[in-house]
């Protein structure tokens, strides 16, 4: 009778990997590490300084991004809040660029700001081992631009940031940009131009409503189709081909190869099958979907002293049962209780 040798690896426990119970596999994790914020954009924040959610100390976001490595996330994404204001961000990125994936890779690592802090801090984050950053910016022309951030000198400050990651190499550099109809859908043809002058892939995101407002109308939202439209009657776009299924962003290029144009459309032509993502908020609670109607108290496990193995069959647990899809729009629509900002965008 054949024994099995004490020294054969154990054969893979695929069941402790990341796949919901809709068959998506999810190897993207963001992770807010603040949801303090230095700007009060005004389709995000209502002005007043509302209620914020405990942080965590920057070694505990490590062990749990540890976990979830282990299950098999390859990407992640550092937000917030303004992740900038975090203390101890760079000593996270630095230990976040040594972790390897469960192939062996480096992790993809990211990060998005609103660029404000980056002038001072892209030489830095890359040193440490940040690879890319997206900057969010709303408007190209500076009073518009102001008019949404509420904070005088915020353009420039950007600006400089957006030049900063360039010349540090956090490539390709993205710049994200919420369009809302009457506040900023006459930047369009400007970001356009913007992306070609200062090499940038500009990426327009549909409004969702996850504001603290209330604000959203489908009215407001500026679909995917307008955009395009609108672009190719100044300069014609050129569709590029996706590089993954999950990707998010249609992408699109102008018929010289200068620029890249991506437009995100969870509205008007949402994603949700091909998710491979799932959050960590600031304080430590897993969300399965942005607009997820419970949060998963993770941190509070691993507080009262649940094991490395538990906390990760708790992951897996949780993961198993994300949303199938976002009801945005539909009859049935909740808000989530928590908005974009206390979310981790
Ligand atoms: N402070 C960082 C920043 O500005 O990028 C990270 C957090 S911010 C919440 C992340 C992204 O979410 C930003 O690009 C912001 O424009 C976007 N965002 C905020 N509210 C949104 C909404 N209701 N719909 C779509 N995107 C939104």
């Amino acid at each position: 009778m054949a024994v099995a040798s004490p020294i054969a690896p154990a054969a893979e426990d695929t069941t402790r990997r990341l796949i919901d119970s809709h068959g998506r596999v999810i190897h993207d994790l963001r992770v807010s590490v603040t949801d303090r914020c230095n700007y009060k954009c005004v389709y995000c924040r209502t002005g007043e300084l509302g209620a914020q959610y405990p942080e965590l100390a920057i070694a505990d976001y490590l062990k749990l991004i540890k976990l979830f490595v282990g299950l098999g996330i390859e990407k992640v994404r550092i937000t917030g809040g303004e992740p900038l204001l975090r203390n101890g961000l760079i000593e996270l990125i630095e230990e976040l660029a040594n972790l390897r994936t469960l192939n062996g890779n480096p992790l993809d690592l990211a990060l998005t700001t609103n660029g404000h802090l980056l002038d001072k801090l892209a030489a830095p984050l890359k040193a440490a081992g940040l690879q890319r950053v997206t900057v969010s910016m709303d408007a190209v022309d500076a009073p518009t631009f102001e008019r949404i951030t509420r904070v005088p000198g915020s353009f420039h400050k950007v600006l400089a940031g957006i030049r900063a990651a360039r010349d540090a190499g956090l490539t390709p550099l993205k710049i994200n940009c919420v369009l809302l109809r009457g506040f900023n859908d006459g930047e369009i043809e400007g970001f356009a131009r913007f992306a070609r002058e200062e090499d940038v892939v500009v990426r327009f995101i549909e409004f969702m409503p996850l504001e603290e407002g209330r604000l959203w109308t489908p009215e407001i939202v500026v679909p995917l189709k307008e955009i395009v439209e609108r672009i190719g009657r100044v300069m014609p776009l050129v569709p590029m081909p996706a590089r993954e299924a999950s990707e998010t962003a249609r992408r699109y290029t102008f018929p010289d190869g200068v620029g890249e144009i991506g437009i995100i459309a969870p509205v008007s032509q949402a994603f949700c099958g091909a998710c491979s993502r799932v959050r960590l908020t600031s304080d430590g609670k897993i969300r399965t979907c942005l607009f997820s109607q419970v949060e998963h108290d993770l941190y509070g496990r691993m507080r009262a002293g649940e094991n490395d193995t538990a906390l990760s069959d708790y992951i897996v647990k949780t993961i198993y049962g994300k949303e199938a899809r976002h009801h945005i729009g539909e009859p049935e629509f909740l808000k989530p209780s928590r908005s974009m900002v206390h979310i981790g965008g």
